[in-house]
């Protein structure tokens, strides 16, 4: 590539990405006197509009009847690393290079300035009248400091007017408080903990890593409690010291008020924090410390790997096994293995965390490609829980009851005995059918091919797919039979009422996405549940990971065996992690834990590896039954799914595609049938799926087929998904 910059004089062009569905840069030529370089985000025409997009290259023909760069826009270049991962994701996922971009260029147009917040600050002589009130508000402010108003109404126990009177009459002046800090200094040596010999052990392994500034990837396997953070903030902080930049990529940052505890005293203030809630001029501000380097520590959901650090020198993968941390929509991704890629990119390590690692990355460490580091000991000698499962076959729960004797003797002793319990459904709402006894109607989505969940609380029933709510009516819309309605399963809001029911006396709690009051308040109630305010949590898997609540002592699975009969490749890792997490909620503080599994099924394999406390069995097991199937990591997949208005013009296109599909060796292609949401959002779906060996490269046959493939007409669309998470 061509390193001088580009100006008009020579006529010079560049081609631009514009971050929008496309996938090639389009050539401007550059004005007279604007010099660009590859990175530089300029504003060009497209069509009849103006739009923002980044010099991708510099081209070498002349300007002559191309349209002019209109200028360059007041924003920091993007840097090589980062236009590198741009272009291998595109080239990985298939998805148009510029919506890979968008990500990259992520502005928020937000024009609204930054209101300042006010605060207060005793400067004058008393007020002619005093009253009580007013007196008590002097004697909070006293010392001359500057204080928040509302917080100094609350301290004073007074009315904001009381404070504004005082304002009026001069006692107190009013300026502008200092803006949060997006990006505070973070101490290395704030707060160091006493790290066990097995901790420090790995902590100085890491430590090493990062010293050693150069690519490679570490797992750091440890079971729940065990104490990863600590190991790994040990990497953060040499990192810290050597002045470089860390990112702490986390599968839920919205609900970590934990996390951030935690690091605060460590490091004795906050980590960048980088997800969608952070938004406007904050977002703005956070993401130009990052880019100067001012931001030490990132600690953000998948799209902060798409930010622009200035000096990279470590990446942290927390709970690396994950599904959340794989994009769905537009381009889609998997946060974890674009993070590897661009740890590759800035040559710094990256950390992969678990207590239950994908199937991919112990394969990775076991074929030597990671560094495996182990914490097989919950920190402080505490035991994990010891696990049982109840037969449901033999104990029986009566109709329109899902918890077992075992389970509710349990529950009672653990009551009785002032320790928390949770029960874990892994189903949001009250119940997953709605059906009219008399007729057999059932509650359907109109948008998609999913039953509508019933949600008491919401007084709605709701499609978990799109989103569509309607409420749930008296009578049967069919046969207009009144008290008909049937509830057919369990969601946790049923189980709750079945927990009040049996333990009418117990301080039960719901806890689901579906949490009324938001992101906020759900982060409010995990700390009261921490903080032992709650006998009996009913929760689906939002509090099966990474919560530490120290007064759990007994986890109930209400259906263990849910998820194990999908015909998803992944179902048995999938359900064996979540269920080795949620059961590693027991036990975590003082007393020890144990966990009940109610199964229908208690000779399965995955449970039998569970009980037996060691997971090298299923991993062993699993890896041997994939590796006979082909199924990645030993072989590739990607799914292709056809989308369209109707039925029959996706299913049309769908065997078009496949009929010059041509399959050389290593490669099959399997469908089109159904895909197994065959509406969604009113679009009929239908999938292909293609299977490689690990020597084909996938991307490339994919690429050559949809180019000599018909291209999508109509309604018709065609979304490819590399490494497909669930079928
Ligand atoms: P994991 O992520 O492996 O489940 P955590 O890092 O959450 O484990 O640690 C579990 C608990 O043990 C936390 O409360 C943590 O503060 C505590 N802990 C772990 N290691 C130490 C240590 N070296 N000193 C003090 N507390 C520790
Ligand atoms: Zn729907």
């Amino acid at each position: 590539m061509n390193d001088e910059p580009n100006s008009g004089e020579g006529g010079g062009t560049v081609d631009v990405l514009i971050p929008l569905g496309l996938d090639q840069a389009y050539s401007y030529a550059v004005p007279e006197g604007l010099a660009l370089r590859p990175g530089d985000v300029v504003q060009v025409p497209l069509g009849p509009r103006e739009t923002v997009g980044v010099v991708w290259s510099l081209g070498s023909g002349r300007g002559g009847n191309l349209k002019r760069v209109t200028g360059r826009v007041d924003m920091p270049p993007l840097d090589p690393a980062l236009m590198k991962l741009v272009d291998w994701v595109a080239w990985y996922t298939l998805a148009p290079k510029g919506s890979v971009l968008a990500l990259a260029l992520r502005r928020q147009p937000d024009d609204t300035p930054e209101r300042p917040k006010l605060g207060v600050r005793l400067v004058g002589a008393p007020p002619a009248r005093m009253t009580p009130a007013r007196a008590r508000a002097i004697a909070a402010a006293e010392g001359g400091l500057l204080t928040g108003k509302a917080a100094l109404a609350e301290a004073a126990s007074v009315s904001m007017a009381v404070i504004d009177s005082l304002v009026d009459a001069g006692t107190f002046s009013v300026e502008a408080l200092p803006r949060d800090a997006v990006a505070a200094m973070p101490d290395p040596d704030h707060a160091q903990p006493v790290l066990s010999e097995g901790q420090a052990a790995a902590a100085k392994e890491l430590v090493a890593s990062v010293q050693a500034a150069a690519y490679g990837v570490t797992l750091l396997e440890g079971v729940t409690g065990s104490g990863k953070t600590e190991v790994y903030f040990e990497a953060v902080a040499q990192a810290i010291r050597q002045g470089r930049q860390s990112l702490i990529l986390m599968p839920e940052i919205a609900l970590t008020a934990q996390f951030i505890d935690r690091f605060e005293a460590r490091f004795g203030v906050r980590p960048g924090l980088w997800h969608s809630a952070v938004t406007g001029r904050k977002r703005e501000r956070l993401q130009a410390a990052i880019a100067s380097g001012e931001a030490r520590v990132v600690a953000g959901a998948r799209s902060a790997l798409f930010l622009p650090y200035r000096d990279l020198g470590l990446i942290v993968v927390d709970e690396e096994h994950e599904a959340a941390y794989k994009q769905e929509d537009g381009v889609s991704y998997h946060a974890r293995d674009m993070a590897v890629v661009r740890g590759r990119i800035e040559n710094a390590p990256v950390i992969l965390t678990s207590a239950t690692p994908s199937l991919e990355t112990r394969v990775n460490a076991e074929r030597g490609r990671y560094t495996h580091l182990k914490l097989p000991e919950r920190f402080g000698g505490r035991e994990l829980p010891t696990l049982g499962l109840v037969d449901l076959r033999q104990d029986k729960p009566e109709r329109g009851r899902w918890i077992s004797a075992a389970l509710i003797k349990a529950i009672g002793d653990n009551l009785e005995a002032k320790e928390q319990s949770l029960l874990f459904l892994n189903r949001r709402g009250y119940a997953p059918l709605t059906l009219c006894r008399d007729c057999g109607h059932r509650f359907q989505c109109p948008n998609c091919s999913a039953w509508l969940v019933d949600h008491r609380f919401r007084r709605a029933l709701v499609c978990h797919h799109c989103g569509h709510v309607e409420r749930r009516p008296h009578e049967c819309p069919a046969c207009h039979a009144t008290e008909s309605l049937s509830a057919c399963g369990p969601g946790v809001e049923r189980l709750a009422e079945e927990v009040a029911t049996l333990f009418p006396q117990a301080r039960g709690i719901v806890l689901s996405s579906d949490f009324p009051g938001g992101t906020e308040r759900l982060k409010q109630e995990l700390m009261a549940v921490a903080s032992g305010e709650f006998d009996i949590v009913i929760g689906t898997q939002l509090v099966a990971k990474g919560h530490n609540f120290p007064g759990m002592t007994l986890v109930g699975v209400v259906d263990a065996d849910l998820g194990l009969t999908s015909g998803d490749p992944r179902a048995a890792e999938r359900t064996f992690q979540v269920l080795r997490q949620v059961t590693g909620r027991a036990g975590r503080g003082e007393r020890p834990g144990r966990a009940l599994l109610q199964t229908h099924d208690p000779g399965h394999p995955v449970l039998k590896a569970l009980i037996s406390g060691d997971p090298e069995r299923f991993y062993a097991a699993e890896t041997a039954s994939r590796e006979a199937a082909g199924l990645p990591p030993f072989g590739r997949l990607a799914g292709l799914i056809v989308s369209a208005n109707t039925a029959a013009e996706a299913e049309g296109h769908a065997r078009a595609l496949a009929r010059c599909a041509d399959a050389p060796d290593g490669v099959s292609v399997l469908g089109p049938a159904e895909a197994p949401l065959a509406v969604l959002r009113g679009r009929h779906r239908v999938r292909l799926i293609v299977k490689t060996t690990r020597e084909v490269n996938l991307q490339d046959y994919l690429r050559a087929w949809l180019k000599r493939g018909p291209k999508p007409k109509g309604s018709v669309r065609v979304a490819v998904d590399v490494d497909p998470q669930s079928f």
